[in-house]
Formats: structure tokens, C-alpha cells, sequence
């Protein structure tokens, strides 16, 4: 079986979106990547199919009810075993290109998408579920998250990206920032494509690219800078 991203959401129509599209899309299309979704209404309570219910304690806003949560990992977890079962939330650990080039290595993703407040703890606990992030900011739905990390893993599946070597000089992917791109024409509102492009000296250009990811990097993320230069 091919990788395969299930995803458990109230709103199983936004998928695809654009994971159709270039790459992602025509790598689905030729079976080279799998997308599955359960419709968590599917194991909603009642005759209105309920899924959430007020929190505990009072306050604002729905909460995902356990027991219904627990319904559908326990369906997806039956389908693709031994994808890890992760919840997009804010307060998990925030996703990093590492982690995706880690999970795109397995057997794929679940991936549970919380609506409302978020989900009854209880379930995460139970099912020991993983929380990963975006980064710190509120989205109102997990679905935007789950595509995120689903791109950011399918594009480093083998035959995804054309040259395996277009991947290799990203962003992160030697810890560094990535140097700047060009192409014509040659000379655009006055601005030119910096000279040392244009000599055909190999080894001049890869330096020069390198010189510029480390400035970039250290100037935009003395973060990455420092963990960079120390490791
Ligand atoms: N009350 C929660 C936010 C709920 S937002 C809190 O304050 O932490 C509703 C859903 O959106 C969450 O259940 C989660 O699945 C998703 N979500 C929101 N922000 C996210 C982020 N930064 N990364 C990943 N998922 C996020």
C-alpha cells in the first residue's frame, strides 16, 4: 500500500483542495500517495448525528466528545495500522521539516482535525494520540493543518519532485535558510541577476549560494543561526 494520509474531520468535502494540484495532485492520481477521509458526523450520537457537547466546568464554545472521537480513530487505525495517529492543535509540538521527512518515511498519517474548542482530553490520552502544531496562532479548524503536513510529507516521497537534488539544497534541509533564486531576464527594472550566476564557474556559484544562505539565515533566524553553528 502506498502512503496514505486518512483524515478524520466534519468536513470531509475540503479534501482534496490543493493537494490536487501540481506535484501532490498528479502523484495521487498516479497512485503513488493515498488520501482517505472518515466523516466524523459518520460516528456522531443521535438523530443528529451529535459530535460535540458544552465543556465541563462551563465557559465558551463545544467540545468533541470522546466517545466519538474514540469511534473513528479506532475505524482509521483499522485501515492503516501503523500510521501514527497525530491531532492538529496549537499546543502540540510545532511541525518542522525533520519531523515531516520522518513521517513521510512510515506507513502515512491520520490525522484528526478538531473543530470548535478542540477535543475531550480523555481520547488523546486513551488513544495516545500526538499533538503537532502549525506554529502559534489560533486556526479555527484543523483541515488547513492537516493539508500542511500532508504536502510537506508527500512532496519527499520518491518520484514526487522531479530531481531528487531540487530537494536537497532547501530550506532546513542543511539547517540554513535557502540563498536566493534568479531567472530572465537578465535585467528587470533595473535590477540585474547578481554577475557570479551568469560566469558557468561551478564551484564560484555553489560558493556564492552558500555564502548567501548562511547571511540570510543569520540575519532572519539567529535561531536557526545559532542551533546551525553550534551542531
Ligand atoms: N481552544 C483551542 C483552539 C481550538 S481551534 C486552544 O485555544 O488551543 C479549533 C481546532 O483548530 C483545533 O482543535 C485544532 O485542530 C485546529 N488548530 C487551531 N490552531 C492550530 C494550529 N496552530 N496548528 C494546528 N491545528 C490548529
Amino acid at each position: 500500500m502506498p502512503w496514505t494520509a486518512t483524515i478524520l474531520t466534519l468536513f470531509p468535502d475540503v479534501f482534496p483542495g490543493p493537494l490536487a494540484a501540481s506535484l501532490s495532485g498528479s502523484g495521487l492520481a498516479e497512485g503513488l500517495w493515498r488520501l482517505d477521509t472518515i466523516g466524523l458526523r459518520d460516528f456522531g450520537l443521535g438523530r443528529h448525528r451529535s459530535v460535540d457537547d458544552t465543556p465541563a466546568g462551563g465557559g465558551p464554545g463545544m467540545v468533541m466528545r470522546a466517545d466519538v472521537v474514540a469511534a473513528a480513530v479506532d475505524a482509521a487505525r483499522g485501515r492503516v495500522p501503523d500510521a501514527p495517529v497525530i491531532y492538529l492543535s496549537p499546543r502540540g509540538r510545532a511541525l518542522t521539516q525533520e519531523r515531516a521527512r520522518t513521517l513521510s518515511k512510515g506507513a502515512g498519517v491520520t490525522l484528526l482535525c478538531g473543530r470548535f474548542e478542540g477535543i475531550d482530553e480523555r481520547v488523546l490520552q486513551a488513544r495516545e494520540i500526538e499533538e503537532i502544531s502549525l506554529g502559534d496562532f489560533v486556526l479555527s479548524g484543523g483541515e488547513i493543518a492537516a493539508m500542511a503536513l500532508i504536502d510537506a510529507c508527500v512532496r519527499l516521497l520518491p518520484g514526487i519532485v522531479g530531481a531528487d537534488a531540487s530537494l536537497d539544497w532547501e530550506s532546513f534541509e542543511k539547517g540554513l535558510l535557502e540563498y536566493p533564486h534568479y531567472t530572465r531576464p537578465r535585467e528587470w527594472e533595473g535590477r540585474a541577476i547578481p554577475g557570479i550566476l551568469l560566469s558557468g564557474d561551478h564551484a564560484k556559484i555553489a560558493k556564492w549560494r552558500r555564502d548567501q544562505a548562511e547571511k540570510i539565515t543569520r540575519q532572519r533566524r539567529p535561531d536557526l543561526w545559532d542551533r546551525f553553528t553550534k551542531g
